[in-house]
């Protein structure tokens, strides 16, 4: 089995969609299960939608609705040929948004939101089959809802994702392609939930786990993971081969690519993971595996809206548990903790979700003198075995000399040096580190 995952962008257009069906049969040694998001711009529609419905806004809501339909019947203009096909098309649209014109009438609640949100991935993996279907390519839907769930806490149930997953395949075994919804779930009292902004990565790496896939393949708009981001630095090359360590923690610093919460199913089950291009599908990608490959720095990345908590008590000198009755306090307001650094007398911490800043300052005060700085970036420098690599570090800090920085988290792991700059010096810093790491301006 082979997962292949499509983003919104991949979706976005007819011409795009096509492409994604060449795509899923030039293969079909193995069969595949296609992961499909909403059509770009999609989810951010439903959210305003929720949105003005939960404020009780309901003419703009009902106009957003209206120009959501406007946009997909001309969609499926394009889409399909067939006078049939379009029909059915026409038919599955005005379905899903004659249900969002019902939920318009009703008292609005979380429940309901979620459902909103539901229908972008309805809509695209609905549509996309219909075209199949004109191409006469033979296929089946899958319906996430009846095997992604996750628990009370939110977190996916591989397990049980894997015992219903397999009982519908083994049910379709005469089948080769299969379609699904990413991002959409069952929640613990049975709801329609989803896997958060951008969950869709974490289904396809979901199913690859549950269907033990030879591959799960995440295909977006760029060829691959990038040793810089491109949008700052002028040249990046992009990464043949990483690690799930180095993956996760370049996913979770920033590299959009791909979502961090995706990491864990497929490097569970030792799945490789590869990164491809819809627009470059000859290109090489990254793939994504259990070994490490070559030693060195791999890439840098980026992430801004950094919040940075000092803590300074002389009470602290020689104190144990100190940090203990700290770190309980962001466990309260269940904020993590991204970097940490310590001297005998303080302490500084950051965190990236500011919601619950003002209770946390007031929970600390007891502790100490705290301060907070706002609008930090977080520059993280990821690859195999960097920490024990002297050259890398000497290097590190030459390239960085001219900038202030702020904080230095080294030996956590292997694969990992992050430093703490201001947000107005992370364009210079990436240059910077673009030259002096990789030679690159
Ligand atoms: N459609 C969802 C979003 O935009 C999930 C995804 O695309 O991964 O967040
Ligand atoms: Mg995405």
């Amino acid at each position: 089995m082979k997962i292949m995952k499509f983003g919104g962008t991949s979706v976005g257009k007819p011409e795009r969609m096509h492409q994604v069906a060449q795509l899923i049969t030039k293969d079909v040694s193995e069969p595949r299960i296609v992961v499909l998001s909403a059509l770009s711009g999609t989810t951010n529609s439903l959210v305003a939608i929720g949105e003005a419905m939960a404020s009780g806004n309901r003419e703009q809501a009902k106009e957003l609705i209206d120009k959501l339909e406007a946009h997909y019947q001309s969609f499926i203009k394009e889409l399909v040929k067939t006078d049939k096909l379009y029909a059915k098309a026409k038919s599955i649209v005005s379905e899903h948004f004659e249900f969002l014109n019902i939920i318009l009438k009703i008292s609005f609640s979380e429940a309901l939101s979620k459902d909103i949100l539901a229908q972008g991935e309805l809509l695209s993996t609905k549509l996309f089959s219909v075209y199949l279907e004109e191409k006469g390519i033979d296929h089946m839907l899958l319906p996430a809802l009846e095997f992604m769930t996750i628990d009370a806490q939110d977190e996916p149930q591989l397990s049980t994702i894997k015992v219903k997953l397999s009982r519908i395949l083994q049910q379709n075994s005469d089948k080769k392609l299969f379609i699904t919804q990413g991002y959409i779930c069952r929640n613990s009292r049975g709801e329609v939930d989803n896997l958060k902004r951008g969950g869709s990565d974490y289904t396809a790496s979901l199913v690859a786990a549950a269907a033990n896939a030879s591959v799960c393949e995440i295909w977006t708009d760029i060829d691959g993971m990038h040793n810089n981001d491109p949008r700052i630095v002028k040249k990046t090359l992009p990464i043949e081969q990483l690690s799930f360590e180095e993956a996760a923690e370049l996913a979770y610093f920033g590299a959009k690519i791909l979502h961090p919460t995706c990491i864990w199913p497929a490097q569970q089950q030792k799945v490789p993971v590869k990164l491809l291009n819809t627009m470059a599908p000859e290109a090489l990608g990254t793939t994504i595996t259990q070994e490490a490959g070559s030693v060195g720095v791999k890439a840098v990345a980026a992430k801004d809206g950094i919040i940075t908590i000092n803590i300074k008590s002389s009470r602290m000198l020689l104190a144990y548990g100190f940090l203990r009755k700290i770190f309980e306090v962001f466990e309260k307001y269940r904020t993590s903790i991204d970097m940490i650094t310590t001297s005998e007398v303080a302490v500084s911490v950051t965190i990236d979700n500011g919601g619950n800043l003002m209770s946390i300052v007031k929970e600390l005060e007891p502790f100490g003198t705290i301060t907070v700085e706002h609008d930090h970036t977080i520059i993280s420098v990821v690859g195999n075995e960097i920490a024990q690599t002297k050259d890398i570090l000497s290097k590190l800090f030459d390239a960085l000399t001219p900038i202030p920085v702020r904080m230095v988290s080294y030996g956590g792991s292997k694969h990992n040096v992050s430093m703490l700059v201001p947000s107005s010096y992370k364009t210079t810093t990436l240059q910077l580190l673009n030259k002096g790491l990789f030679g690159l301006e």
